[in-house]
């Protein structure tokens, strides 16, 4: 592990503001030395057979299931999710770690016919060198199995550079995957800023391929620096979700749903519903037990078993997501709740509801990663899909309706990576890939088959036994007769 660094910073307790360790603020230097020494250990890493591979990441799975306890309630301190969900991001490594260990023994190409008497062909997947991991700070322990592990089995070594917010749970999980036996350099770890360590890492040149989840904004920066050396860049972006409620919905459920979506990790998921496109013959009834729902919802310290709502990850977050409530407020909007931070220590933001939003409102198109929500009032189904597309992002989306063929034109029509059907914009499962379309991404997926494609390169295997030259589309070819 590289901890070279002078300088340092703090990871910080989001509900208390107090100081949980000291962290190494690694520089260009410490990257670089990071990347040689991954460098050095992919030689040895990629020849490793694949099963042996996943047999480290079940070890790292079963270790991921013991120390639950602990690791949740460490992120209940360093990132602030509350006990449940702090153990539900903590399980989604542990199956992710278990799903791509099983890879170990699959990574499928294709055998496929030659054209050609006595030649054989087939496409394996070749590890790509070292990945450049750079993470965000909501889902410490999940984030970085989506993208360490499935890079791993497939033979590519590391260079993590965890968000600056919670790099003791990243220490913690690279702690982890060696005490599971990962072999020494495979994976190195940088700590501290985006424009520092995580800015070197993306320009490297011995770094192919940058795996990066983040807001869109720095999602541009690293597509752009990345671009001198042409490297393979995967971006998981930013959402601005959507749950539409029809005229025939379930009311209760969609709030139920609603309330999960919205306020749940206090509204710091990529997949939170910022946005809810209401039909006009529930709205007045969903306005009103979304609010009493909303007001209902236990705040509190993360760690207390009853609380629901926890603080956000910062000051500046709790700035930022006030700074749109005033936007709101000056745009027309009506405030149903919320609205303002709760007194006292840490970074705490009520839950907040807003109605009558128009879907052009910067409320409804910008993403504002709090405990802010939209309500859009619509008279069909065709403005309710309208206004769910009219953003530039395409994370997920959501519909509750009984109506079958609604359900199925809004699987057709709504313009986003992940759609859920009678259940809010979260809860994926790491069996099936993960992302988004327009400007959430670049087109890659996260997990499922899907992010092996991020970190491997196919190569096409042509064996030729017939022991003579055969030439491809010319000797297997009738040739046109000619005239003369
Ligand atoms: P962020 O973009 O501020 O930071 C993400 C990471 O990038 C951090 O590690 C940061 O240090 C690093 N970074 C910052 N500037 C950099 C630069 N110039 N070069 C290289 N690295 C740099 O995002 P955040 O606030 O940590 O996370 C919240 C964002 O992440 C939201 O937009 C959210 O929607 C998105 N997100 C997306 C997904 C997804 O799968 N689509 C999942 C979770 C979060």
């Amino acid at each position: 592990m590289v901890r070279m660094a002078a300088a340092t910073f703090e990871s910080l307790n989001p509900s208390t503001g107090e100081v949980i360790e000291t962290f190494p603020r690694s520089t260009a230097a410490d990257v670089d030395r990071a990347v040689a020494i991954a460098r050095a250990a992919w030689e040895e890493w990629r020849l490793v057979p694949a099963p042996e591979r996943g047999n480290i990441l079940f070890r790292f799975a079963q270790l991921l299931e013991q120390r639950k306890p602990e690791l949740s309630d460490l992120m209940t301190r360093e990132m602030g999710k509350v006990k449940a969900e702090a153990g539900g991001d903590v399980q989604e490594a542990i199956d992710m770690s278990y799903y791509m260990g099983g890879e170990g023994r699959r990574l499928f190409g294709h055998t496929t016919p030659s054209e050609l008497r006595d030649k054989f062909m087939m496409s394996v997947r070749m590890p790509v060198g070292v990945v450049g991991a750079i993470t965000p700070w909501n889902f410490p322990i999940a984030i970085p199995a989506w993208k360490l592990t499935p890079a791993l089995v497939c033979g590519n070594t590391v260079v993590l550079k965890p968000a600056e917010d919670t790099p003791l749970l990243a220490q913690r999980f690279v702690e982890l995957l060696y005490e599971a036996g990962l072999p020494e350099g495979v994976v190195q770890i940088v700590h501290g800023f985006g424009e520092e360590a995580g800015d070197a890492l993306v320009r490297h040149p011995d770094v192919p391929v940058i795996t990066f989840t983040g807001s869109r904004e720095t999602g541009v920066l690293v597509t752009k620096n990345a671009a001198d050396e042409l490297k393979h860049v995967h971006l998981e972006l930013g959402g601005k979700n959507g749950i539409i409620v029809m005229d025939d919905a379930d009311v209760d459920l969609a709030v139920e749903g609603i309330l999960w979506s919205a306020f749940g990790t206090a509204g710091q998921r990529c997949t939170a519903a910022s946005r809810v496109i209401v039909h006009r013959a529930v709205y007045e009834e969903l306005q009103r037990k979304l609010v009493a729902g909303a007001e209902k919802m236990r705040i509190g310290a993360p760690w207390e078993d009853d609380t629901q709502i926890g603080p956000v990850i910062n000051e500046t977050a709790v700035e930022k997501i006030h700074s749109y409530t005033e936007i709101g407020k000056s745009e027309g909007a009506k405030l149903l709740t919320g609205g303002e931070r709760v007194e006292g220590h840490g970074f705490y933001y009520r839950p907040t509801v807003f109605a009558d939003v128009d879907a052009q409102m910067r409320i409804a198109q910008e993403e504002i990663f709090g405990p802010t929500t939209a309500l859009i009032p619509v008279d069909s189904f065709e403005e309710a899909v309208y206004a769910a597309n009219s953003v530039k992002y395409g994370l997920s989306s959501s519909i509750f309706t009984r109506d079958v063929n609604k359900a199925f034109k809004a699987m057709r029509d709504l313009q986003t990576g992940i759609t859920y059907i009678n259940a809010g914009t979260t809860g994926a499962e790491v069996h099936l890939p993960f992302g988004g379309m327009k400007q959430t991404g670049n087109g890659h997926r996260e997990a499922g088959q899907a992010a092996l494609d991020v970190f491997t390169e196919w190569k096409s295997v042509y064996v030729d036994y017939s022991g003579k030259l055969q030439r491809a589309q010319i000797d297997n070819v009738e040739q046109p007769v000619s005239d003369t």
